[in-house]
This record gives C-alpha cells, sequence and structure tokens, in this order.
C-alpha cells in the first residue's frame, strides 16, 4: 500500500442481511464469505436495511417492483403497502448523512438494494424484459457517482472483486488528500502515483487525465472535480490480462536499463508467461518488486499499480 490508513478508517456501507443480519422478508440473512471474513479485516461496515428502516416488519410479506403506467412502484405483489417513497427518502437521507463512505457493497436481486438487473412487474404480475435498480441502492449511487459499488454476488467474481476493491483503497486515497486540503502539487503527485494504474484498465483515460491536470486555464477545485470523476470511471473498466500486460512491459521499459541482462531476460518471460495465461499476475509483480528492492526507483516504489490494497486480500493470484 502506499497510503496508510487505519481499517475503522475506510467505511463501507452494506445491506444488513449480508453481515448476517437477520433483517430479510424471512427473517433470515444472506451472509457473504468474502464479505464477513476477508473484507471485514481492512474496513469497517456502516450496515443498513432500508426495509426495517422505513418500518416493514420481520417478518414481512415479500415486496417487488411493479411498473404501473410507466412509474416503478416498491408494494406488495398486490399493490398495497407502497414503500417506494420511503424507500428513496430514506436513501436520500442517508446518502446526506455518510459522505465519508469509501465504496457500498449493495444485495444482489432487492427491489430495494438491487444495484442492477432487478426484476419488474407488470400489475398483472408477469415479468417484463426492463430490469430495475433497488429503490434505496438508486439514491445512493445518484447521491455518490464517485462511489465504488457492487453486489454481494458479482463479488464472487476473481476479477470484479478485485476491480472493487482496488477502487475502494484508490478513493479512500483521494478523500485522504481532499480531507488533507488538495493542492496543484498534492493532485499531481496523486496522479503520478495511479498512472500504471489507469493504464492497465483504460489507455484513453490515461492519456486524457495527463492532459486535463496539465490545463492552466482551470481552477484547481475543477480541475480536481473532472480529475476523480475520470480516474473512478476508468478504474471501473476492468484491466485485462493483455492490458496488464501492457503495462507490465511499460514498468519494465521504465527500469530496464538498471537490470543486469539475465533479470531482464527472466522479467521478459515472466511477462509474456502472464500474457499467455499460464501464470497469474502476482508472479511477474513479485519479481518487479524484488528487482526494485535491488534497483531502487522511487517513481516505481510509489506506483498504486504494485501494491493497490494490503497483499493479505490476494486478490492477484486468481488471475
Ligand atoms: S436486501 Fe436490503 S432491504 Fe432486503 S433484507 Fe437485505 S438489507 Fe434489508
Amino acid at each position: 500500500m502506499i497510503y496508510s490508513v487505519d481499517k475503522k478508517d475506510i467505511e463501507i456501507g452494506i445491506s444488513a442481511c449480508l453481515i448476517g443480519e437477520k433483517v430479510r422478508f424471512d427473517a433470515s440473512n444472506k451472509p457473504s464469505h468474502f464479505c464477513i471474513k476477508e473484507f471485514s479485516e481492512h474496513v469497517s461496515y456502516k450496515s443498513f436495511c432500508p426495509e426495517v428502516a422505513v418500518g416493514l416488519p420481520i417478518p414481512r410479506p415479500t415486496i417487488r417492483q411493479i411498473k404501473r403506467d410507466d412509474v416503478i412502484h416498491v408494494s406488495q405483489k398486490d399493490g398495497s403497502g407502497d414503500v417506494t417513497e420511503a424507500l428513496k427518502a430514506y436513501g436520500k437521507k442517508v446518502a446526506s448523512m455518510t459522505k465519508s463512505l469509501s465504496g457500498y457493497i449493495f444485495c444482489a436481486k432487492s427491489p430495494s438494494c438491487g444495484m442492477e438487473r432487478v426484476k419488474i412487474y407488470s400489475p398483472e404480475g408477469n415479468s417484463l424484459p426492463s430490469k430495475g435498480i433497488g429503490a434505496f441502492a438508486k439514491e445512493i449511487m445518484d447521491a455518490n457517482p464517485l462511489l465504488p459499488c457492487e453486489e454481494n454476488g458479482r463479488l464472487n467474481d476473481p476479477l470484479l472483486r478485485e476491480n472493487f476493491v482496488a477502487r475502494v483503497f484508490a478513493y479512500k486515497h483521494w478523500q485522504t488528500i481532499v480531507e488533507s486540503g488538495l493542492t496543484k502539487h498534492k493532485l499531481t503527485t496523486f496522479h503520478s502515483h495511479y498512472k500504471y494504474t489507469v493504464m492497465s484498465h483504460d489507455l484513453i483515460a490515461y492519456k486524457e487525465l495527463g492532459q486535463l491536470l496539465a490545463r492552466a486555464d482551470l481552477p484547481l477545485d475543477e480541475v480536481a472535480a473532472q480529475y476523480i470523476l475520470g480516474l473512478m470511471t476508468a478504474l471501473k473498466i476492468i484491466a485485462t490480462r493483455k492490458k496488464h500486460a501492457n503495462t507490465l512491459a511499460h514498468i519494465q521499459g521504465y527500469f530496464s536499463k538498471h537490470l543486469q541482462a539475465n533479470e531482464r531476460q527472466e522479467l521478459c518471460e515472466q511477462i509474456d508467461a502472464y500474457r499467455e495465461g499460464l501464470i497469474p499476475l502476482m508472479a511477474p509483480l513479485t519479481l518487479i518488486k524484488h528487482y526494485l528492492l535491488n534497483h531502487p526507483k522511487d517513481y516505481l516504489t510509489k506506483q498504486a499499480y504494485l501494491s493497490p490494497y494490503p497483499d493479505k486480500l490476494r486478490l492477484r493470484y486468481a488471475y
């Protein structure tokens, strides 16, 4: 990690049922192993159950999204107990109270908490082809487009899990710098630390963000707002094996003249093996970090790309 932060300082919003709270319609929970056993070692959670918060009991009749006259309502199957406005109002309230959050994990498919692909029904009870967003989740996401958000099911995919965690730690880093008082120098330094990270997600964004920082005609707060939006948007793009291999090749080029011939050869072989899918990303990265110990390069050592989150999460072993 290129910045130090205590786990209690990284606050993640989460659907309460995912961390074991028995708040679902049938008084059950939906525990997420990753959230409870792994991620919790590095972050602290603020849990919310919007359905309970708006006064629904435990247990309770199930609710669903129903499209009536082009408007989505969240209510019981027969249309009774409409909680749409209550869920939206609670979402706005939570969003305004939780600006310090560095991420949010939603429970998939829920008419209140689902981040995407929530089932929508006709008033007659037929499932419609269009898919919705949970009424509470939408308010949270609309209020802060920068906030890294993900669903429990998608977090079982190693690439999506890694992507979410990397966004959380990058966003927390940004929040820390803003809290300390942003200056032009801090912004430029932050960008220099994330250059290879952005490159591994989106080469176009890599170039555009560099050009944005070079603009002298914009005030700092406007550059900063455009910068962080561009960065967080770029980081949502999955870093593929090909993009990682290209990024590794750039890193190799940056300090290859400092390496011995046999070291250069070994690194080339590792990058090629990674590109071909024979070894995980962790292998060439470990070699680069090892060479950096022998041939220190401050610019590289401080790259978030080499250590975007605590190694203990072991997120770069699976791909
Ligand atoms: S999905 Fe959301 S509303 Fe449903 S039980 Fe879990 S926290 Fe509560």
